[in-house]
């Protein structure tokens, strides 16, 4: 089994285990998607997981939509208001078919943990709950799951440290988008290629670490 799919599935199983022994139900539900509004980060290795199961139609999306979303960087990278301003175009993941994630036995890690047991309605854009409670982490989401999977996702960082040499993190859509393209494995001409997008650096932009 590689890597992706075995970070993937311990963090599942944890989180149901979680779950369970503390007696808390999720209100995320099948249609219910305005998470996918969001700016996903996921490393390199677990976009290549990913690309290989994406339909011709998924393709063709994360092709005009990483483009667009290269192009948003550029110009936003440094903003500290990022993630809100960029949630806040209502741009949904390209992955996201008729209201349900189209890869969802491959999603990134991070969209895993990413969880509530709040009223759906304070996922929205300009929706903030009014009083998170002390379990719940960023915004109203729960608190341990989040960190259950930023823990997988730094365990992968160590397996693709090993691999390449280096780390590499972005944004889903561009990220799948540029690894298409052919996204080299050289540190230098990578860092090469980012920077000459100007995607590279800055406080929401790629990094190469
Ligand atoms: S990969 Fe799936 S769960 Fe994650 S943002 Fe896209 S549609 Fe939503």
């Amino acid at each position: 089994m590689e890597a992706f799919e075995r970070e993937a599935g311990a963090l599942d199983e944890a989180i149901r285990d979680f779950l369970a022994w503390k007696g808390l139900g999720v209100s995320c539900r099948p249609g219910c998607f305005a998470c996918c509004h969001g700016w996903v980060t996921l490393s390199r290795l677990e976009a290549q997981a990913l690309l290989p199961h994406l339909t011709e139609a998924q393709r063709a999306r994360v092709r005009a939509e990483g483009a667009w979303r290269l192009a948003f960087l550029k110009e936003a990278k440094d903003n500290p208001r990022f993630p809100e301003r960029f949630f806040l175009q209502r741009r949904p993941c390209p992955l996201l078919e008729g209201g349900l994630c189209g890869v969802y036995a491959h999603r990134p890690l991070a969209c895993r943990g990413l969880l509530t047991d709040e009223d759906p309605r304070y996922c929205e854009p300009g929706n903030p709950h009014p009083a998170p409670k002390p379990h719940h982490g960023p915004g109203h989401h729960l608190r341990v799951p989040h960190r259950m999977a930023r823990m997988a996702m730094e365990r992968l960082w160590e397996e693709e440290r090993r691999r390449y040499g280096f780390l590499l993190l972005g944004e889903l859509a561009s990220l799948l988008y540029l690894l298409e393209e052919g996204l080299p494995t050289s540190r230098e001409e990578a860092e090469d290629r980012l920077e000459a997008l100007g995607v590279l650096g800055g406080r929401f932009g790629y990094q190469v670490v």
